[in-house]
């Protein structure tokens, strides 16, 4: 089988003690790429080291996370620039808008969140969006900022088939994660009336643990349980599921692997 991680954080601290283990554990479960999403510049520097230390299979992206947006955001995204303009990424991410713990810096995560948008349109990668509790204020933003090169992957859906609809309708893919797993959450009910070919799969290690490990520490071979619930739901083989999804992925990120970097220049 081959599976593709869309969306892990295996650099951080939470793997510190064993992250050679992990990895492994996740390459025998079939998975055979990763995709890396930064948070702020605190975690650039390990989430490169990652990538160095598997060249092969571990892939960065580079962004602000909207949960990471504060007084700073400016220097913060200085920074993304500097690292867009140094070399290639696969996607500039996560980006978005996070309304859920915090809303105090609502309007400067929006003013961010555009700025990033308009970097992966000029280096022609895709974004990977964060979007707890703000699923049409970020639509709306993609809608205004619409641009044929503007594509990727609401990380972490867990929405409604209206939602669904309208992130596919924007050629947007969907990132499905534990909380397919999770029994009230209701995503089965969305994804049922959602084609395969807009899935992608994902942990957000070491977050959002799937069922039976809810509420432990996830990582990249938890991906098993997601692509099983979601050939449960709907009702195709679990090779089919991997195929699709891992295809899917390729499509993504492909494109972006070859190109060279920011603002015209060749590395
Ligand atoms: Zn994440």
């Amino acid at each position: 089988m081959y599976l593709v991680d869309t969306h892990a954080h295996l650099y951080l601290k939470q793997f510190e003690q064993d992250r050679a283990a992990v990895m492994q554990r996740a390459m025998d479960k079939g998975i055979k790429e990763f995709y890396l999403p930064n948070i702020d510049s605190t975690t650039i520097e390990d989430l490169l080291q990652l990538e160095e230390d598997f060249p092969e299979a571990c892939f960065a992206m580079m962004g602000l996370h909207p949960c990471s947006v504060k007084e700073n955001f400016q220097a913060e995204l200085t920074i993304v620039k500097e690292w867009l303009e140094k070399r290639p990424f696969c996607a500039v991410g996560e980006i978005g808008i996070d309304l859920h713990w915090d809303t105090t810096f609502f309007e400067q995560q929006k003013e961010a969140f555009r700025q990033q948008i308009h970097w992966a349109i000029e280096l022609d990668v895709p974004i990977v969006i964060h979007s707890r509790k703000s699923t049409w204020e970020v639509i709306e933003i993609l809608k205004e900022e619409s641009h044929p090169k503007l594509r990727g992957i609401f990380h972490c859906f867990g929405g409604s088939v209206e939602e669904a609809e309208a992130i596919i309708d924007l050629g947007f893919y969907l990132g499905i994660g534990g909380v397919v797993t999770f029994k009230k959450a209701g995503l089965d009910k969305t994804l049922e009336k959602v084609d395969l070919k807009h899935l992608v799969l994902e942990t957000d290690a070491p977050y959002l643990a799937p069922v039976p490990y809810r509420g432990k520490r996830n990582e990249s071979a938890y991906i098993q349980y997601i692509a099983e619930r979601i050939s449960a739901i709907k009702g195709v083989a679990l090779e089919q599921v991997a195929a699709i999804t891992s295809q899917n992925a390729k499509n993504i990120f492909v494109k972006a692997q070859k190109k060279s970097h920011l603002f015209g220049e060749v590395r």
